[in-house]
């Protein structure tokens, strides 16, 4: 199977996300640890995460079940509507999410949850461009908040060698 790491960046990118934007949020979460650190000493755990199959592979069902139900395409009309408008109680993109969280132990979980509930940044865009009509970002941004968790963790394990 193929590396797809630049093609998820592209996917991302093309869904309004940047590494830059990753980076952020996962130096967000680190914040209260190391006071003066920068996004761009987190870069290298957001490529490195970006890097893993399984991630890889939640991100390209994450934006592709986004862009169907945006197309108006899916077969389930209950589900497109449910996800068109977010439903708080849906929990299915937490679930992926989780999934990415899991290879990186329980700071990625802990640290997805909170950013889940802070909508910090390039989060909290996400989250309230989905509630533009016609923009599906349901899955979108627990992928994003899990990725910067999962970062924001490796970088912790990795800080305290
Ligand atoms: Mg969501």
């Amino acid at each position: 199977m193929e590396d797809y790491r630049q093609k998820c960046i592209n996917l991302l990118k093309e869904r309004g996300v940047t590494l830059n934007d990753i980076a952020d949020a996962a130096r967000f979460l680190q914040a209260d640890y190391h006071v003066d650190l920068l996004k761009e000493e987190l870069l290298d755990s957001v490529l490195s995460v970006l890097a893993k199959r399984e991630v890889q592979l939640a991100i390209m069902t994450a934006v592709e079940l986004d862009k169907l139900a945006e197309s108006g395409k899916m077969f389930d009309k209950d589900l497109e509507a449910i996800l068109m408008r977010d439903e708080g109680l849906y929990g299915v993109d937490e679930v992926i999410a989780y999934g990415i969280c899991n290879l990186y132990g329980s700071i990625a979980l802990t640290n997805f949850g909170f950013i889940d509930k802070k909508k910090y940044g390039i989060i909290e865009s996400l989250n309230s461009h989905g509630k533009s009509s016609g923009i599906c970002n349901t899955f979108l941004d627990d992928i994003v908040g899990a990725i910067a968790a999962s970062a924001a963790s490796r970088f912790a394990h990795r800080w305290a060698r």
